[in-house]
């Protein structure tokens, strides 16, 4: 089988090197792809943003499985053009991916079928947000209704403050690009849990639970990243409050997405704030999460490919997954100064010895490979990722390997899954 994957990032390299363990696949095509995915795997120029580059693709490598990593095609309707060409395609359709793409539609979709979310306003101008944060109490969350790749989201201190961010957000100064509509939300205090699942349209399979660590500096401070690391544990989630979050948000959500005319196929990422009046949605993915995705797929057993179809042909009931137990981590190597500014073109070493540490696997974010050397790109640029029997043990694993990788100026946390390692060392 020849498999096609949407995505340049570790997500994309984690889902490659899934697909690859399968005996099925044969060949495998990235676009655009990094310099991880171009040591093993053919790479393929392309613009993520440019929907008809990416079905020119599909339609001359005639792939027999699409995969799609990030939220940017998906929005574009990227599933619903390979779909119409009779392009075999994992990943919900341009409308299932509005949970994503509108934070309005999705508040409006949990409220119409009764699924636990802030209180919320959607307002399209400055007159309605200073009408409705009259009716919220501080702090206030201010919300871009679009996709913003993580940086749409501004709490406030003050009515006057929301009101302000409301504008920023309309007038273009504060994302670069003017919001139609903004969201306005309550604040929740809690802990924060991302509950994956995948989704056939129909039904619902949870992926193991797995937290990441958003904040650039040590005891999560700092601003926000992408996501500077992440760690899976059987613990992370009670069996019942993960039972509870299955039957009263994700499988609703499926249900009605799929009465409202929208099945969602694909990977449902609900983020969730666990608060004393219970679990609360405060967002939807419409894929697999970075860096999430790196720990989850480190404990698949199960071959992935047959996972991804049984998504497509509506067989996921019938396809259970089967998972490593213990724990995995993955540590993020970023360029410093991110996520601020950063250089980029420095030259990588010890990926080889790093590769050598047992049950490790380092996948490659922002790299490009030139003239046989590996060089940074990006601003999150590796996740060594270790699975082993305890959390502790995976972390030992990952952070042995990441003291072989140098860069100029590489900076990584040392201190993922701290919360949960106190947990573990105290049991
Ligand atoms: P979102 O993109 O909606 O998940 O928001 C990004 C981050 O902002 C979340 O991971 C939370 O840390 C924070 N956040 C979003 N909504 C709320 C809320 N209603 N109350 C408190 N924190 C929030």
């Amino acid at each position: 089988m020849k498999v096609l994957i949407l995505g340049s990032g570790g997500r994309e390299h984690a889902l490659v090197w899934a697909i690859a363990r399968s005996p099925r696949v044969t060949e495998i095509v990235c676009a655009p792809g990094n310099g991880g995915m171009a040591q093993k795997f053919r790479c393929i120029p392309v613009d993520l943003n440019d929907l008809s580059a990416m079905i020119r693709l599909a339609e001359s490598e005639r792939p027999e499985l699409t995969i799609v990593g990030p939220e940017l095609p998906l929005s574009l309707g990227i599933v619903d053009a390979l779909r119409e060409r009779n392009l075999r395609v994992f990943g919900p359709t341009r409308a299932a991916a509005m949970l994503e793409s509108s934070k309005g539609f999705a508040k409006q979709f949990l409220e119409r079928h009764h699924i636990p979310t802030p209180n919320y306003a959607v307002c399209s101008s400055a007159a309605e947000v200073e009408k409705a944060v009259e009716m919220f109490h501080p702090p206030i969350v201010v919300k871009a209704d679009g996709l913003a790749a993580g940086k749409g989201v501004i709490i406030c201190t003050s009515r006057h403050t929301a009101a302000e961010a409301a504008q920023g957000l309309f007038s273009g100064a504060l994302l670069g690009e003017a919001a139609h509509q903004v969201v306005i939300e309550e604040f929740l205090e809690g802990d924060e849990v991302s509950f994956l699942c995948l989704s056939d349209g129909t039904h619902v399979t949870p992926l193991v639970p797995a937290q990441d660590h958003k904040r650039v500096g040590e005891g999560d401070t700092g601003p926000n990243t992408g996501g500077m690391g992440v760690y899976s544990t059987d613990t992370l989630l009670d069996p019942a409050m993960s039972e509870w979050i299955l039957h009263h948000i994700a499988e609703p959500t499926v249900a009605g997405m799929a009465e409202e005319g929208a099945p969602f196929s694909g990977v449902l990422y609900c983020g969730l704030m666990i608060t004393a009046r219970g679990p609360q949605v405060l967002e939807f993915n419409a894929r697999f999460g970075d860096p999430e995705t790196q720990a989850i797929l480190v404990r698949l057993e199960s071959d992935l490919v047959d996972a991804l179809e049984a998504c497509i042909d509506g067989r996921l009931a019938k396809t259970p997954l089967r998972w490593s137990r213990g724990a995995s981590a993955c540590v993020v190597a970023s360029s410093g100064g991110y996520p601020g500014s950063y250089k980029t073109g420095l030259p990588i070493s010890g990926l080889a010895a790093a590769a050598h540490v047992p049950g490790v696997e380092v996948f490659h974010a922002g790299t490009a490979l030139k003239n046989g050397e590996m060089l940074t790109a990006g601003g999150r640029v590796l996740g060594v990722t270790a699975a082993a029997d305890s959390l502790s043990e995976a972390l030992a694993r990952a952070y042995q390997a990441m003291a072989e990788i140098h860069f100029e100026g590489m900076y990584c946390r040392r201190d993922i899954g701290y919360r949960a390692l106190k947990q573990e060392q105290a049991s």
